[in-house]
């Protein structure tokens, strides 16, 4: 079974999320990253911080614990 996402999206939140890499909020207006994918047959979505994908991608293979990681300091150059 292959797991795979989609490219992802650069959106503007027209209401609140929650993010998805480290459970904080995403501010209503703020940008955010949007990506649809398939583990283990199981669609799914992600709403993240633009840093904490950025911080998601680093670790390499896509793989995390949803919620469970700290977020990323903003404006850290990568
Ligand atoms: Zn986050």
């Amino acid at each position: 079974m292959s797991n795979f996402y989609t490219p992802s999206e650069q959106r503007k939140a027209r209401q609140a999320h929650r993010c998805s890499y480290c459970g904080e909020t995403i501010n209503k207006g703020d940008a955010y990253d949007y990506q649809k994918g398939n583990w283990e047959g199981r669609w799914f979505e992600s709403k993240m911080h633009p840093e904490c994908f950025t911080d998601m991608c680093e670790q390499g293979d896509g793989e995390y614990t949803p919620y469970s990681n700290e977020r990323p300091e903003q404006g850290v150059a990568a």
